[in-house]
């Protein structure tokens, strides 16, 4: 299955902005760019000068550290754009719509009413530990007019992995008919593998990976956008030239330097164990009614009250998030896993 077939019939018919040509080995009097440095810039390149139109080395890097081939990888302003990206693509204003499985991220339906695509909802059954209602999800599919699909796993807030027996169910059943993106913004803290394999069978698999989280770089705003090159060439189209902009390929490389890396692979584990730390002792407060296990670097609590909870947090200095009544959550709030030191305060505070 062609996964082109999916896209605006007028995206597709679009012919891409023609940015300055890109030589490095020739001077730049072609961009109106100044020729000296400001003297506070410490970058490599110099922020005098426009960006490389689309980061090419930064996204063959990003393509061997997510094990893909570099024609399926497509670097953009963090995972938020990949989104956008997508539904400007797929979704015709007043006709398709995007599917989304509440209690969920948020942005895959404000990118979508920005758009003025429809917002069908298909909540996660609480009752079987936030799993996916597979069967009305191909139903949706199987009806027409939902381009994408959007999964996310470990999901955002509730923590847990999607069962994978039931992502492949989603993907078999939107074949020819949906595009199915999977969120994997969490993935390096829950230890399993990528869902970027599917592709090989799965054209119309979309993934997101994301240098925001474990990588420790939500400031540059990196992410990376995996999918057949096909679905990549025409979202290049769509994305403005010059969208990464130099100090954040600078930092990304620096981010992915080995020792870096090693650096983040030991975070990693320092706040896994953290997590089930604080999964055991959250659970033995007594205002806590109910820890959901999380595959990610948060944890869905729900409290007695949690209105109070929230209280006693900000009285010693500390924000979690209110998720109070939204989308069948109760009296919810979802904790990031934090250093060992910020964890003892949150376990002290709510004693
Ligand atoms: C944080 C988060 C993102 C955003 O990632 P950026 O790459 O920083 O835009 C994407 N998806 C989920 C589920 C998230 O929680």
């Amino acid at each position: 299955m062609d996964p082109l077939a999916l896209a605006r019939p007028e995206i597709l018919a679009l012919e891409a902005y023609r940015h300055a040509a890109w030589d490095p080995r020739l001077e730049r009097l072609h961009a109106n760019e100044l020729p000296w440095r400001n003297e506070s810039d410490r970058s490599a390149a110099g922020l005098n000068r426009y960006p490389e139109p689309y980061p090419e080395a930064l996204s063959a890097q990003l393509a061997a550290l997510y094990g893909i081939d570099a024609p399926s990888a497509l670097v953009c302003r963090g995972s938020d754009e990949a989104i956008d990206l997508l539904v400007r693509a797929f979704c015709a204003a007043g006709r398709d719509a995007v599917l989304v499985c509440p209690p969920t991220f948020g942005m895959y339906a404000v990118s979508a009413r920005i758009q003025g695509a429809g917002v069908v909802s298909v909540p996660l059954l609480r009752e079987r530990g936030y799993t996916l209602d597979v069967a009305s999800i191909a139903a949706h599919c199987a009806q027409g007019g939902v381009k994408l699909v959007f999964l996310c796993s470990p999901n955002n807030p509730t923590g847990n992995r999607l069962l994978e027996t039931d992502v492949a169910s989603v993907v078999d059943g939107a074949r020819g008919h949906s595009l199915v993106v999977i969120d994997e913004a969490y993935l390096e803290f829950a230890g399993a593998d990528s869902h970027a394999a599917l592709l090989a069978h799965a054209p119309h698999v979309v993934v997101l990976r994301t240098l925001s989280k474990a990588y420790g770089l939500a400031g540059a705003r990196i992410g990376t956008l995996i999918a057949d090159p096909r679905v990549i060439a025409l979202l290049r189209k769509v994305m403005p030239p010059y969208a990464t902009a130099q100090p954040c390929i600078e930092a990304s490389f620096r981010a992915l330097t080995g020792p870096q890396q090693r650096e983040t692979q030991a975070r990693i584990r320092t706040i896994v164990d953290e997590r089930e730390r604080l999964v055991a002792r959250l659970a033995l407060l007594p205002g806590v009614t109910q820890v959901w296990p999380s595959a990610a670097n948060f944890l869905l609590v729900e409290f007695a009250d949690a209105g109070r909870a929230l209280e006693q947090l900000a009285a010693t200095g500390l924000l979690a998030r209110d998720f109070r009544g939204r989308d069948g959550l109760g009296e919810a709030l979802r904790i990031t896993v934090g250093s060992p030191v910020q964890n003892e305060r949150l376990l002290r505070s709510l004693a």
